[in-house]
């Protein structure tokens, strides 16, 4: 008898060792993996989606902040300090503003544009600061360069995950021209070309597929008076129903105006980290609201 509970006790340690020993080696393997930085959430899905999980990928913007105005906090030095390469989107102030300060905490990261080759909009309203408009994720064509750039980067440091990389890239890729697809499908009964959003996060959107974004805020502030009036009276002259806000954004404002206006506030997510799902569902949105 003493000899079984011996063996039995024998086998339990040889298996917690065995458990033990796995839990360190996945540790070991998560602490190898490269570590990615991006600015907002839209860039760690195609990263993530790319890599399969093969590196660790993190946004500076959390969830909820407005990148036009989020600062980067000093807890955030660590995690930088620790990253390899750093994937930016190109304009938003966000970069404008703390570029400097993010490559002087580490002076080995590599910072990757992952706008280059994007055909940016000059903006209707310097909302970002710059001329140029910063919302590029918000069009599948702008996502398939961004991605492009994302693919070859992780290529080059994962040579021997270029099969996986591979196919994991084709997929997005067909995922990303399906969407489109499905999006010029929804959108081709629209009747109205035109809507109302109160921060204008949609022109590249807009662009693609035939459509004009108006914007209640202006430079990136309320809207004045005079600018009211004219949003109103535009909102008549197109017989628009909804305005449609995101909650990185004062709610207040938009709430007002569209009582005065007529309006029902719908909320749409362009800054989550589904942007496929941005996409399609400010498609759809505009569909049941038109
Ligand atoms: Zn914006």
């Amino acid at each position: 008898m003493k000899k079984i509970i011996f063996f039995v006790l024998l086998i339990l340690i040889f298996n917690s060792f065995i458990f033990a020993h796995s839990i360190m080696k996945s540790v070991d393997k998560q602490a190898e993996k490269i570590k990615i930085a991006v600015t907002i959430l839209p860039q760690k899905y195609l990263v993530d989606k790319i890599s399969g999980g093969e590196v660790i990928c993190y946004a500076l913007v959390p969830p909820g902040y407005n990148p036009g105005t989020f600062r980067l906090k000093p807890s955030q030095a660590i995690d930088l300090s620790k990253s390899k390469i750093y994937f930016r989107i190109g304009k938003v102030a966000f970069e404008l503003s703390n570029i400097k300060k993010i490559s002087q905490i580490n002076k080995n990261l590599e910072i990757i544009d992952t706008s280059l080759g994007v055909n940016f909009i000059v903006a209707q309203e310097k909302c970002h600061q710059g001329h140029l408009d910063p919302h590029i994720w918000l069009s599948t064509k702008s996502l398939e360069l961004q991605a492009k750039i994302i693919y070859k980067t992780l290529c080059r440091e994962l040579p021997l995950k270029k099969e996986e990389l591979k196919s994991n890239y084709i997929n997005l890729i067909n995922e990303l021209k399906s969407l489109n697809q499905d999006v010029q499908k929804i959108l081709k009964s629209l009747k109205s070309r035109t809507f109302f959003v109160y921060h204008p996060a949609w022109a590249y959107f807009a662009r693609d597929y035939g459509l004009k974004q108006i914007a209640l805020e202006k430079g990136g502030k309320k809207p004045s008076v005079g600018y009211l009036k004219e949003f109103i009276d535009n909102v008549k002259k197109y017989k628009a129903k909804v305005i449609f806000v995101q909650r990185e954004f004062a709610q207040s404002s938009p709430q007002t105006v569209a009582k005065e206006a007529g309006l029902k506030v719908v909320s749409l997510s362009p800054l989550q980290y589904d942007v496929k799902d941005s996409i399609l569902s400010a498609a759809k949105a505009l569909l049941e609201n038109e």
